[in-house]
């Protein structure tokens, strides 16, 4: 039923791993096993494979994607990318505002957002991550957590621009981690921002944006995350690195 009006996607994010050689060489091996998904498939890789994966994932259905990208269109911004490079490559889609950014790196809503209207403004399609940390779901604010990044993240993102949005909730404690939230924790949550956005757009933008779970999505948890109404796909890091194991994803996301 959600099918009929939104897309479902699953994104590896490779992060700082895979070189050119090796990214080529995963490509070439989910390629033949992704072939008929029926859902959209996505690889997020390192800046220096980019131009590879593209090469790579030309003639397959596989779109590729970066793991983030700057805000300006160039300048005094030593080790930054910009859009304008990203797209002249090729490539589609970009994450924005992963936890590990925001953790490691000084990421904030602020600049996530700027980071966002920077790719819609260059024709990309940001994935946008927002999650509560452990603490912060103890504490039972993860409602108003997401909440605000949504409204932060999107600032001045208009209803045109957000048909070209997705969304991935990560909880950051399930990332990396292999703890899962279970497939309520993750439908309550993408509902939320679901709801958040029919609030700050209106119920048939909401209906149509795509709501990705992430957070050690497996070959095993992949089926009963993804029946979710709300859960239109998965941003998928570990297992996006194996092979059999990200078709397996893919898999469970066509059935489903
Ligand atoms: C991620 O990197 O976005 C992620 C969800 O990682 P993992 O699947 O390894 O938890």
């Amino acid at each position: 039923m959600k099918k009929d009006v939104r897309k479902a996607i699953i994104a590896g994010n490779w992060k700082m791993n895979k070189t050119p050689s090796e990214a080529k060489a995963l490509l070439a091996e989910i390629a033949p096993l992704v072939k008929d998904a029926g859902c959209e498939v996505v690889a997020c890789v390192p800046y220096v494979d980019l131009a590879v994966a593209i090469e790579a994932a030309e003639g397959t259905n596989i779109k590729i994607g970066a793991e983030n990208c700057h805000w300006a269109e160039s300048g005094a911004f030593t080790g930054e990318i910009s859009t304008g490079m990203l797209k002249e490559i090729g490539v589609e889609y970009v994450v924005i505002g992963h936890s590990e950014r925001r953790q490691y790196f000084g990421e904030t809503d602020e600049t996530v957002n700027k980071r966002t209207k920077a790719a819609l403004a260059a024709g990309l399609k940001p994935i946008v991550c927002v999650g509560e940390l452990l603490w912060e779901r103890e504490c039972n604010i993860t409602e108003e957590v997401v909440a605000r990044q949504i409204k932060l993240d999107l600032w001045d993102v208009t209803e045109e621009e957000l048909k070209n949005v997705v969304i991935a909730y990560e909880p950051v404690w399930a990332i990396g981690t292999g703890k899962t939230a279970t497939a309520e924790q993750a439908e309550e949550v993408c509902a939320l921002i679901r709801a958040c956005l029919a609030k700050l757009y209106n119920e048939a933008a909401a209906e149509a944006v795509t709501i990705q779970y992430g957070g050690s999505m497996n070959d095993k948890n992949a089926d009963e995350l993804l029946q979710k109404t709300n859960v239109d796909g998965g941003l998928i890091g570990g297992a996006s690195l194996v092979a059999e194991k990200f078709a397996a994803i893919v898999a469970a996301a066509t059935r489903n």
